[in-house]
C-alpha cells in the first residue's frame, strides 16, 4: 500500500488533532466557554440531557437562558454566563434547554 504526498499530510494532520482531543467536537465555536463539563457532577449532566441543554440556543437569542426566568446572570462576566435554577449549575446566557420559559 501506498499513499500520496497529499494522503500522507492530511493523515498527519488528523492524527494530530485527534491527538490534541480536537476530532469529534462539533466545530471549536461550539465549546460552551461558561461549563467545565468535567467539573458536572453526574446528576447536573443527567439533567442537562434530559432538558437538551445546547449552549447556544437553536431558537436564536429571543428564547436563549438569557431571556429565561430560571436564569441568574454572573455580575461583571463579560461572557454572559450565570447559572440556571433548574440545571442547578453553570449555563451560557446564549444556551437554551427544553425548560426554557420567558422571564416575566
Ligand atoms: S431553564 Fe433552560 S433555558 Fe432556562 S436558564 Fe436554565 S438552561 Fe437556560
Amino acid at each position: 500500500m501506498s499513499f500520496t504526498r497529499r494522503e500522507v499530510l492530511v493523515g498527519g494532520v488528523g492524527l494530530a488533532l485527534a491527538g490534541a482531543g480536537l476530532v469529534g467536537m462539533s466545530g471549536c465555536g461550539d465549546a460552551d466557554p461558561c461549563v467545565d463539563a468535567d467539573a458536572l457532577t453526574t446528576g447536573q449532566a443527567s439533567l442537562r440531557a434530559s432538558f437538551h441543554y445546547e449552549a447556544r440556543s437553536p431558537h436564536g437569542d429571543e428564547k436563549a437562558c438569557s431571556g429565561c426566568q430560571f436564569f441568574a446572570a454572573r455580575t461583571e462576566d463579560a461572557l454572559g454566563c450565570g447559572s440556571c435554577q433548574i440545571l442547578q449549575g453553570p449555563v451560557n446566557g446564549r444556551g437554551h434547554c427544553d425548560s426554557w420559559s420567558a422571564r416575566t
